[in-house]
This record gives C-alpha cells, sequence and structure tokens, in this order.
C-alpha cells in the first residue's frame, strides 16, 4: 500500500511539472504572469525546502544522503543539480540574452514595483488550471 501512495505522489508531482512546463510554452501572456505570480514563489519555496534538507553538517557532509556506513560529501547531487539548473544553467541563458540592457540577477529578485496580492494568488493552491483557462 506504502508503494502505492508513493507512486500516486510522485505521479501527481510529475504531472504538476508537465502541466507547468506546458503552460510556459502555450499560456498566453496573461495567463503566463498569473502564473508566475502564484507558482514561482512555490516553486522557490519547494527548492529552499529540499535544498535545507541538505545542508551540510559540521563535518561537511549531507546529513540526508549519508547513510551510516556513507558519508556522502557536500554538495551533494541535490545541491548540484540545484546549482546546475538555477545558476549555471537556469538564468545564463537568459543573461546572454538580454546583456545589453541590464543583469537578470539584480533586477529579478528586487521587484519593489510588486503588485498586491491577485486573485488567482488567494484562491488556493488548487485553483490554477481553472483561473488559467477562464483567460
Ligand atoms: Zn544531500
Amino acid at each position: 500500500m506504502d508503494q502505492i501512495l508513493g507512486q500516486v505522489l510522485r505521479n501527481a508531482v510529475w504531472e504538476r511539472l508537465d502541466m507547468l512546463a506546458d503552460l510556459a510554452t502555450r499560456a498566453d501572456t496573461d495567463s503566463l504572469v498569473s502564473v508566475a505570480r502564484s507558482e514561482l514563489p512555490r516553486l522557490t519555496e519547494g527548492w529552499r525546502a529540499m535544498l535545507s534538507a541538505h545542508e551540510p553538517d559540521e563535518r561537511g557532509d549531507c546529513p540526508t544522503c549519508s547513510t551510516r556506513w556513507h558519508r556522502c560529501k557536500a554538495p551533494c547531487s541535490v545541491w548540484q543539480v540545484a546549482h546546475e539548473h538555477l545558476v549555471a544553467g537556469g538564468l545564463a541563458p537568459q543573461q546572454d540574452l538580454r546583456r545589453s540592457s541590464r543583469r537578470t540577477r539584480a533586477t529579478v529578485p528586487n521587484q519593489s514595483r510588486a503588485p498586491k496580492p491577485t486573485q488567482v494568488e488567494t484562491t488556493g493552491r488548487h485553483a490554477l488550471i481553472p483561473q488559467v483557462a477562464a483567460h
């Protein structure tokens, strides 16, 4: 039973990721903005939660990836994937495209003009699909 629940859980996560990737390529601009405002904070929160479980301990090992018999030196594979996708592979292409006007890393987190929470953000985590379809 645990195995079935585990499979259901994993499938749900894969399907969610598929849906977000699909939205990124097919949704119109208004929908994309709504999705970005509601989903990006959740994605970053998810990364933070996952990465905090893989922070190195006082010996420089990952406490989550290490076993009693095998110590896993930090940065573990989770941190390596995070760096590859969020830093090396994630923002680099955009920096290349926009290098003449501004630096992505300096401007993106500094949203002083961020609007108040929208309808999308306050309607709950499972309201994404109907919201996007309504646009
Ligand atoms: Zn780890």
